[in-house]
């Protein structure tokens, strides 16, 4: 098995072995290139120290060097080398409390999570394959190095992990490996919330969201997201729906892009649909206010999973918005625009038609309809530059200051109002009309 090492890669490589040491491209970027997908960076295994590393190349960055971890810098890439190491007893199932070096590469790749993730590769050894990595990758199987119920106890992050490689790769996770998870799912409880938004992130954006499932059936999200099961655990006894609220969800995810906010927001735009549900005399389920019951929910959860304001706040105005349908015409597209948001368009369309080819057939037709109208008007709002913000106003709060008006709150609101004007005229948007409008009707000197 041949590996087109980068020549980047292959001089460290060279540099290391001519003083004697040993070095290999190691874990996440030998995998790849095993599939044939591009790395997206290249780790380097050695059993040189970090001091001793440091010696032999003239930029280096102290990224790690706690943990043996020491950035070679060439041309404008760093290579992170790291010296092989056994790590020291996870005492709270999060960091290793101790690392410690050793002279052995076998030591370096047992400490390594999965078996397509522990393999090494340099051009003068070829592949070292300890632990039939290249057969599990094969196979499509991820599988623990060693025994699964203590690699879990060691770092209960590794869980999250597994589900996420099977969505990233489309694999499978092996069953003891699998039964080890199911096993120790609680452990997951003592993970920090960012290392969890992390790997969430990942397997939200994978080729393969609908593994979000897996997260469920493996008793992971009773941990971190028990939202997610609440979703499961929901029927939609409704015309629209042939699906839980849980397998629609799948159903969405599948549908968008790779993209974070809108695979989050696919997540979470019927989140509060559990705590919505109200089944009416004829047995048929309706979820009112879930938008914006599903708003709040998704703040508290992303907060809680110490997501950033930006991201939240995006997340949340789509989840807001999915479900609201404007008459279609043009003032109507407008006001609505504007209420919910200029910014989370056009991906907004993108949620509501993967949740409309998500739910059952049931006036499907009609609904494409509906949606196509209000994204043809929406399109020719923005062709037009329609004005839909306080900044495209013709007058601005100098203007109001010139006409009189002192305090700031009273500016606010009189923009506000005459953005309301322009948004369902937008022809009043001259600033003659405006200051006129102003002064005969919102400001009385
Ligand atoms: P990607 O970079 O695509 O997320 P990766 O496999 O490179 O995938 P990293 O998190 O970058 O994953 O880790 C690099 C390598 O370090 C892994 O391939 C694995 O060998 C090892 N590793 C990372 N995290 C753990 C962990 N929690 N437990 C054991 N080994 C780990
Ligand atoms: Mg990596």
């Amino acid at each position: 098995m041949i590996i087109q090492l980068p020549e980047n890669v292959k001089y460290i490589i060279d540099r290391l072995q001519t003083d004697g040491y040993e070095a290999y491209a190691v874990g996440g970027c030998v995998r790849d290139a095993l599939l044939g997908r591009t790395p997206d960076d290249w780790d380097i295994t050695t059993s040189a120290k970090p001091q001793q590393v440091k010696a032999l190349f003239p930029h280096t960055i102290d990224t790690g060097i706690v943990h043996g971890t020491v950035t070679v810098m060439l041309r404008k890439t760093g290579y992170e080398v790291t010296t092989y190491r056994i790590d020291g007893i996870y005492e709270d199932g999060r960091h290793p409390k101790s690392v410690q070096y050793t002279p052995k590469l076998t030591e370096d790749l047992k400490r390594r999570d999965f078996t397509m993730n522990a393999m090494a590769y340099n051009e003068r050894d070829g592949l070292v394959d300890i632990f039939d990595g290249e057969r599990d990758l094969k196979a499509g199987m991820i599988r623990c190095v060693g025994e699964p119920e203590e690699r879990f106890a060691e770092d209960a992050l590794r869980m999250l992990r597994a589900v996420r490689f099977a969505a990233q790769l489309g694999f499978e996770i092996d069953e003891r490996t699998r039964q080890a998870i199911t096993k120790q799912a609680g452990l997951l409880a003592k993970v920090s919330a960012e290392r969890i938004q992390l790997e969430l992130v990942k397997l939200l954006i994978s080729p393969h969201p609908e593994k979000m499932e897996d997260l469920y059936r493996l008793g992971l999200s009773a941990v971190v997201l028990p939202e997610w099961n609440a979703m499961m655990e929901t029927p939609q006894n409704t015309p629209h729906h042939c699906f839980s609220v849980g397998e629609h969800t799948l159903e969405v995810l599948k549908r968008v892009r790779q993209d974070r906010v809108l695979r989050l927001s696919a997540l979470f735009h019927d989140v509060a649909k559990p705590e919505c549900r109200t089944t009416d005399e004829k047995g048929r389920d309706h979820f009112y206010g879930h938008p914006q019951v599903g708003e709040k929910r998704t703040r508290e959860i992303m907060h809680r999973l110490k997501f950033d304001h930006a991201t939240t706040e995006a997340v949340c105005r789509l989840v807001k918005g999915h479900d609201v349908n404007p008459e279609p015409d043009a003032r109507c597209v407008r006001r609505t625009v504007q209420r919910l948001g200029v910014d989370c368009f056009p991906e907004m369309f993108e949620l509501k038609y993967a949740d409309l080819l998500g739910q059952s057939d049931y006036r499907r037709e009609e609904k494409l309809r509906r949606l196509e109208q209000y994204r043809m008007l929406y399109e020719q709002i923005m062709e037009r530059k329609d004005c839909l913000t306080r900044k495209e106003l013709a007058v601005n709060g100098r203007d109001l200051l010139d006409l009189g008006v002192s305090s700031g709150r009273q500016i606010g609101e009189i923009l506000d109002r005459l953005l309301q004007l322009v948004v369902d005229d937008p022809e009043k948007n001259t600033k003659e009309y405006l200051l006129g409008y102003t002064l005969e009707n919102l400001f009385i000197r």
